[in-house]
């Protein structure tokens, strides 16, 4: 069994500025103000450590999105940002990245506290790739470059495209990576000239606060970002339902994907969508297995499985399945699961009470369809949302654990005979997110780079940059987001055609 760091004393102080942040009853970001819920309502975000109340939040609806819509519309339309050179766009963009620098601890104890990921993670990754995200896309903020194109009759017609920007985007984000999700959607749809409301997760509301105020603080003009916080099925319903928004970007389960897409057909705004996965974790036999064994143990683990690249289908060939298994379990039962906010913790707990129920529930229904529990398959504690890491073994295709997202720090092992074995099984799901591959075969490696069927495909390590498109093929997504590709989500393409 997993190491469980017992909640107890000795759980660092919580810093000045976040007890502040804390005291000051977060509001809404509307028009440059700080609001309640039109209706004065609130809702309650809590520590998943402990399911302790962490804040009363405004329990934004339709009147709020109307309100934030209208905002942003006149920002785009008349406002100062009308105006703003791509230039001073970046330069705003890079000064905000450099203030989220500056608050790194602070919005690192946020994030634990609200998501319950590692202390160590959110300072580490998070944060710092929050920043990154908009220091990325504020260079590209002075190249959105449109064509000059050849016409048939080249004397008498002179033709180009200009790229401009589409107009108000809602942006509809998940709660595992709060902070980097929120500039994912904002950071590019700001370098071309955007204009956003935003909703977080109601799990994870806090660090979107904090950053509007950093963003507030950073000098953007009023209208420029609103977020309004609230529920998915009230809030984030009207705002993928609004005639005023020009473009919806959704990040979050497939069955919600498919919710947005058909209430944007109404004004047919532009729909972009980053969504499940139950992505494979390949490990052939010439792999160095050290790196392959550490390595889909964190594909799984990181994040408590809270990660839509998770690699939650474990495929390793059949002579070596016993070895690796081994490696993967052992690495599980070492991980010390705890509160975010202790030093030795690794694996916090899920992020609520309704992921705990998904998880278990996951579990149960594994071992009842007769798959085995290699290590773990069980709540840890009574008090917060924590669960052991999970490996199951002797599962087949048919089984709901093997074909669903869990969400949760749980993987299914799988034997292979060969490679075209392996690939019709890593291909036989509706998702098409991520794989990761495990071998020193250069040719292997690229063979199974071109035939696994998802958007991203990773050797012998994960990792992602900014730089990097990232999106899903099948029913993972709809749109590539981040690098070059991302800003394209936020732009129309306009031909202008000059009879000489
Ligand atoms: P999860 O099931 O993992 O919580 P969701 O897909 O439900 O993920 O949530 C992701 C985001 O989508 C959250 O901000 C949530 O509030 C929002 N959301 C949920 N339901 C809807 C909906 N019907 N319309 C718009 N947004 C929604």
């Amino acid at each position: 069994m997993s190491t469980f760091v017992e909640q107890a004393q000795g759980l660092p102080e919580l810093l000045p500025s976040v007890r502040a942040f804390l005291g000051r009853t977060p509001s809404m970001l509307i028009a440059g103000r700080w609001v309640p819920a039109a209706s004065g309502r609130t809702f309650t975000t809590r520590n998943p450590a402990d399911g302790s109340e962490l804040a009363q939040v405004p329990y934004g609806d339709s009147e709020d999105v109307d309100r934030a819509v209208a905002a942003a519309r006149a920002a785009f339309e008349t406002g100062p940002w009308s105006r703003t050179s791509p230039s001073v766009r970046g330069k705003l963009m890079w000064g905000l990245a450099n203030l989220i620098d500056a608050n790194l601890d602070e919005l690192a104890q946020l994030e634990t506290l609200d998501n319950g990921k590692p202390l160590s993670v959110a300072r580490r990754g998070d944060v710092p790739g929050c920043a990154e995200m908009f220091r990325y896309m504020a260079g590209w903020a002075t190249k959105i470059e449109g064509t000059t194109i050849p016409y048939g009759t080249p004397d008498a017609i002179h033709a180009y495209t200009r790229r401009e920007p589409i107009g108000v985007a809602g942006q509809i984000i998940p709660w595992n990576f709060p902070l980097g999700m929120a500039s994912w959607k904002m950071a590019p749809a700001l370098a071309v000239g955007c204009t956003i409301v935003l909703k977080p997760a109601e799990q994870t509301p806090l660090t979107a606060l904090r950053l509007g105020e950093l963003i507030m603080e950073a000098g953007f003009p009023e209208g420029v970002v609103n977020i309004v916080t609230g529920y998915g099925e009230t809030a984030g319903a009207a705002i993928a339902a609004h005639p005023g928004v020009d473009k919806v970007a959704f990040t979050g389960s497939t069955e919600v994907g498919r919710l947005i897409v058909q209430a944007a057909t109404g004004n047919l705004k532009k729909v972009s969508l980053e969504l499940g996965g139950k992505s494979p974790s390949i490990v052939l036999p010439d792999a160095d297995m050290e790196t392959a064994v550490s390595g889909a143990a964190r594909n799984i683990f990181s994040n408590a499985g809270q990660v839509c690249t998770a690699g939650s289908r474990l495929f390793v060939q059949s002579k070596i399945f016993d070895n690796v298994l081994a490696g993967v379990a052992e690495r599980a039962q070492k991980l010390r699961v705890g509160p975010g906010l202790a030093d030795e913790t690794e694996m916090g707990p899920l992020v609520s009470e309704e992921q705990l129920q998904r998880v278990t529930g996951y579990m149960s229904q594994g071992v009842a369809e007769g798959a085995k529990a290699a290590v773990g398959g069980n709540r840890m504690g009574e008090v917060g949302y924590f669960v052991e890491p999970t490996i199951f073994t002797d599962v087949r295709s048919d089984m709901r654990i093997v074909r669903e997202e869990i969400f949760g720090p749980v993987v299914t092992a799988i034997p292979f005979q060969d490679l075209d074995d392996l690939i019709a099984h890593a291909n036989d799901t509706v998702y098409g997110l991520a794989a990761a591959v495990w071998t020193r075969d250069v040719s292997k490696a690229h063979t199974l780079a071109a035939k696994l069927r998802a958007g991203t495909v990773f050797v012998n390590g994960t990792g992602g940059d900014a730089s990097l498109p990232f999106g899903g093929f099948k029913q993972s997504g709809w749109g590539r987001e981040k690098g070059k590709e991302g800003l394209e989500l936020y732009t129309e393409v306009k031909t202008v055609v000059v009879n000489l």
